[in-house]
């Protein structure tokens, strides 16, 4: 629940916060998540709609809404994060792991080479190992 006192002042007005920007109508457009407190000394604080998360910085209850979101997300409900990948970012990491699996065949191919060549310069050679 949004905080009803901040430090022991009472918040006497809880509003949403009007966004810095307007809409393309050029409507007012509401935070309703973010509160604008008006405490009984006049201060004005921003404050959570979930918790009594309170900030006089007007930009830092965004982020702080993230907590409430994540919870949500964790609850069996919501899709995993790793699910949430787009489509074309997952694309681009099969390329990425095909790509590697690739260079690592060939690199193994050539190890191999490379070892049965120096075998026969060892025969040759008549190097014992
Ligand atoms: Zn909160």
């Amino acid at each position: 629940m949004t905080a009803t006192e901040v430090d022991g002042v009472a918040v006497i007005a809880d509003e949403p916060r009007e966004a810095p920007f307007r809409d393309k109508a050029g409507n007012v457009v509401y935070q309703p998540q973010t509160r604008v407190l008006t405490l009984a000394n006049g201060t004005i604080v921003y404050g959570c709609l979930h918790c009594s998360y309170t900030s006089a910085n007007p930009n830092s209850v965004r982020p702080h809404l993230a907590r409430h979101n994540s919870r949500r997300k964790t609850n069996g409900h919501g899709p995993d994060s790793s699910l949430n990948l787009p489509l074309a970012e997952l694309m681009d990491r099969l390329d990425k792991l095909a790509a590697v699996t690739e260079d690592r065949d060939a690199w193994k191919a050539r190890a191999l080479n490379a070892e049965r060549r120096l075998k026969q310069l060892r025969t040759a050679l008549g190097v014992r190992e």
